[in-house]
C-alpha cells in the first residue's frame, strides 16, 4: 500500500480515479470517451456546470461572484490577477512569504508599482509576517494563504479594505474561509480540487474593468465569465475529474467536515514530530501548515536512512523541497489518516533503531 504524500500534483481519492477511468472509455453511457466528448455537448456542459455549482456550494460563495475554470496554473495568475485588478499607474500590495508569493511580485511588476508590506525572507520563510499596514491607495493586497514549500499557512487573514487577492493553490477548500473577505481567490487544481490542467477563479464581479488598459482576450477574466469558461476549448478531462472530487468532498460533508479531519491529520503528525528526539519541524508553531509538514532531522546525515525506511513503508514523495531540505509530508484532503499513521510509525520505528 503506498501512501502519497506528493506536493502537488497529488493524491486524489481512489474511487475518483476508478470513476474518471470509467469515463474515459464509456463517458455517462453515451459511448464515447471522456476525452473525445465536445466541449459544446450539452453532456459536457452539465459537467462544467455542476463543478461550477460544487465550488459555490462548497465555499458557499455569495452573490455577486463569478467562478471560473481556466486553464495555465497558478503562474497564469500571478499575471492575470495583476492585468485586471491593477490600474495603468497604480499600486498593489503584496506579502512576500516564499518562492510563489516572489514569483507573484514579479509579474506584478510589469503592470505598475508594486509595494512589499513585509517578508520572512530573511528567516528562509518560516514564519507568517503580522503587525503590518496595507497601504489604503493599493488597487488590492496580495496573499499566499499556505506556502506549500515552507509549510507555512495563514490563520487570520488581514483585516483591510483594500481588496484581498489570495493565491489559495495548496489549501483551497481545506477549510472553511468566508469568500466575501476576498475580492479575488485563485489555486491551481492539481493539490485539493483535481488533477493538473485547470486552475479555478473566484472573482468579484464589480472589481472588474477599471484598470484602464487593454487586456488580451485570453487574459481577461471579464472575456470567460462571459464565455462561462468555454471562451476557448476548456481542460474537459481536468475539469471531468475536478467535479468528480468535489462531489466526493460534498459527500464527505464539504469543506466543515474536512477541515475537522485535516486538522486531527495534521496534529498527529506534528506531536510525533515534537516527541521524536531525532526530528524538529522547520515552521514557527503558531503558523504551522495543515497542507504541508515541513521537518528536519536533528542529524541531518540521518535523512537518507530515514527516507529510504519511509519510502520501504509505503510513504511516498516526503523529500523536502530544496530550499528547505529535509522532509515535506503533503497532506491534503485525500489522504487518509491512515497515510499519517504509516508516517508515525514509521518515525517511531527509525527511533527504535538508533538505541
Ligand atoms: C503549486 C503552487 C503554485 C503553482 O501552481 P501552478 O499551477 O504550477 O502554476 C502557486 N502557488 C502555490 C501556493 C502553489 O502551491
Amino acid at each position: 500500500m503506498k501512501h502519497n504524500f506528493g506536493a502537488g500534483p497529488c493524491i486524489l481519492p481512489q474511487e475518483v480515479f476508478k470513476q474518471a477511468s470509467e469515463a474515459v472509455l464509456n463517458f455517462n453511457n453515451t459511448g464515447l470517451s471522456i476525452l473525445e466528448i465536445s466541449h459544446r455537448s450539452k453532456e459536457f456542459i452539465a459537467v462544467c456546470e455542476e463543478a461550477v455549482q460544487l465550488v459555490k456550494e462548497l465555499m458557499n460563495v455569495p452573490e455577486g461572484y463569478s467562478v471560473l475554470f481556466l486553464q495555465g496554473g497558478a503562474s497564469l495568475q500571478f499575471l492575470m490577477s495583476a492585468i485586471n485588478l491593477l490600474p495603468e499607474g497604480g499600486k498593489a500590495a503584496y506579502l512576500e512569504t516564499g518562492v510563489w508569493a516572489k514569483k507573484a511580485i514579479k509579474e506584478a511588476k510589469n503592470f505598475g508599482e508594486v509595494e512589499i508590506v513585509a517578508s520572512s525572507k530573511d528567516a528562509n520563510f518560516n514564519f507568517i509576517p503580522k503587525g503590518y499596514t496595507v497601504p489604503e491607495d493599493a488597487a488590492y493586497f496580495h496573499i499566499t494563504s499556505n506556502n506549500t514549500i515552507y509549510g507555512t499557512e495563514m490563520f487570520d487573514f488581514p483585516k483591510t479594505n483594500v481588496p484581498l487577492v489570495c493565491d489559495m493553490s495548496s489549501d483551497i477548500m481545506s477549510r472553511e474561509v468566508n469568500v466575501s473577505d476576498f475580492g479575488l481567490i485563485y489555486a491551481g487544481a492539481q493539490k485539493n480540487i483535481g488533477p493538473a490542467g485547470a486552475t479555478v477563479v473566484i472573482v468579484k464581479n464589480d472589481l472588474l474593468g477599471k484598470t484602464g488598459r487593454t487586456i488580451p482576450s485570453m487574459l481577461d477574466y471579464q472575456v470567460h465569465i462571459d464565455g462561462e469558461s468555454m471562451f476557448n476549448t476548456p481542460p474537459v478531462f481536468s475539469i471531468y475529474v475536478a467535479m468528480l472530487n468535489l462531489r466526493w468532498l460534498k459527500a464527505k460533508g464539504g469543506v466543515a467536515a474536512i477541515e475537522k479531519e485535516n486538522i486531527a491529520k495534521a496534529d498527529a503528525l506534528y506531536a510525533e514530530i515534537d516527541r521524536n528526539p531525532f526530528f524538529k519541524g522547520t515552521a514557527a508553531k503558531e503558523d504551522r501548515s495543515r497542507m504541508n509538514v515541513t521537518f528536519v532531522m536533528e542529524n541531518p546525515e540521518l535523512e537518507k536512512e530515514f527516507l529510504k525506511l519511509a519510502e520501504s513503508r509505503g510513504c511516498i514523495g516526503i523529500k523536502g523541497h530544496r530550499s528547505v531540505g529535509g522532509f515535506r509530508a503533503s497532506i491534503y484532503n485525500a489522504l487518509p489518516i491512515g497515510g499519517i499513521n504509516a508516517l508515525v510509525a514509521a518515525m517511531q520505528e527509525f527511533e527504535q533503531s538508533q538505541k
